[in-house]
């Protein structure tokens, strides 16, 4: 069976088309600046051919086109016609209640996507028209949407909820639902194949350090808390968004700068994290650079990053009543050595102790705790791409 993956953005499209008897990616590729000056599509097949094109891609239907003609390419494709793709998932973002696992993509699933784009305005809309437009060049195909939100429709109400007037909870629904849903969830059940353990029988904390960044408490399979919120805002300071925060601090800043909603949800989330704070990139290794050469600012941005997930690891080992495993997953969680390192210092007396041999690892499965470390700690690379194939997979049958 053979399964397209779409992550269908604003301006871009990220595919993989995976022969799923393998679970073997055929060809990855990237449409970018869809709408925008300089629109490219760029694929890389398993065989190493490369498709580099530069050419007017006015909308996501004429991306997609490309996509397929690309795949299909007689000399550089991967398959010879359309028709060898089963079916499509889709990375959507924003589930809300509405969605505690995948499903198949009909009418009524298009409605809920819709009705929770006010509460993710620039990712669902997005990764409706990506299924829609499929929809339209592959009907043979059937459609699964994979949600970020799902994994975490298990947390209690506690942990979801926020201490505002109850009213806006029913009104607007407004609460934590947390992302990354799929990284979390696969490396959970990579740690319990480690581990040689049952899942659920488990308490892993999972740090998804990225560019986005998110840590979530999984217990007993399940995910029990987690740091991102109603948006992928909350929680961990991340390349450019700021995280957890005083609210105060919002119309405080809004008054003294004369800054419109907009403009300080724009701050928040591109102009803050570790960009905001080091003044010199929201690119962890540009980070790590500039503090070795000394920048003091660079210097507080990695100490402020290591700090925050340090204080979530502590409290979700409050939450859970123990842990048996933290991993570390995504950009910086799979290459940040040092990261890690100061991230798990000072907490032996939580039972987490890293032997800095192993640690000295990049971006494979590997066990980087010390021998006498009660908590095993773990590296995972993650792969939402082949969560979302396999769902697609498991749902079509
Ligand atoms: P996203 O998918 O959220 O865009 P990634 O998971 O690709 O992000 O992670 C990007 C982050 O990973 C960047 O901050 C980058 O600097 C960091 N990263 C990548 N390689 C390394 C490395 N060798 N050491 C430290 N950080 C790294």
């Amino acid at each position: 069976m053979k399964i397209l993956v779409i992550n269908s953005g604003s301006s871009s499209i990220k595919y993989q088309l995976f022969n799923m008897e393998q679970e073997e990616v055929l060809a990855k590729g990237l449409v970018e600046r869809i709408g925008i000056d300089g629109s490219c599509l760029e694929q890389e097949a398993s065989t190493g051919e490369v498709i580099e094109l530069e050419t007017e891609i006015a909308d996501h239907a004429a991306g997609m086109e490309l996509v397929i003609e690309s795949l299909t390419d007689e000399n550089k494709g991967v398959i010879t016609g359309v028709d060898e793709v089963n079916a499509v998932g889709h990375r959507v973002v924003q589930g809300g209640k509405s969605f505690s696992e995948s499903v198949i993509v009909d009418e009524e699933v298009k409605e809920e996507i819709e009705k929770w784009s006010n509460l993710a305005p620039l990712h669902n809309p997005p990764n409706l028209m990506g299924i829609e437009v499929c929809e339209k060049l592959m009907p043979h195909a059937q459609q699964v949407a994979v949600f970020d939100t799902a994994f975490h429709q298990t947390m209690p109400k506690e942990a979801y909820t926020y201490g505002l007037p109850y009213e806006y909870y029913e009104k607007y629904a407004l609460r934590r639902y947390g992302f990354h849903g799929t990284s979390h969830k696969f490396v959970a059940q990579a740690v319990a194949q480690e581990l040689e353990k049952d899942l659920e029988e488990l308490k892993v904390i999972t740090c998804h350090l990225g560019n986005g960044a998110s840590i979530t408490a999984v217990k007993n399979g399940q995910s029990y808390d987690t740091s991102m919120g109603l948006t992928p805002l909350e929680g961990l300071v991340m390349g450019t968004r700021c995280g957890d925060l005083d609210p105060a601090a919002i119309p405080f800043i809004m008054e003294q700068e004369d800054l419109s909603p907009a403009e300080i949800d724009n701050l928040m989330n591109q102009e803050s994290g570790l960009l905001g704070l080091s003044g010199v990139s929201s690119d962890m290794r540009d980070i790590e650079q500039a503090a070795e050469a000394g920048n003091e600012r660079a210097v507080l941005a990695l100490d402020v990053f290591s700090y925050r997930v340090k204080k979530y690891i502590g409290s979700y080992v409050a939450a859970m009543n123990g842990v048996d495993a933290v991993v570390f997953t995504a950009g910086i969680g799979e290459n940040g050595i040092g990261i890690r390192e100061s991230i798990c210092q000072d907490l032996e007396h939580l039972g987490i102790k890293l032997d800095s041999a192993k640690n000295d690892v990049r971006g494979k499965v590997q066990e980087i705790s010390a021998d006498d470390s009660q908590v095993k700690v773990f590296v995972v690379p993650t792969n939402e791409e082949l969560v979302i194939a396999r769902d697609t997979e498991e749902l079509i049958g």
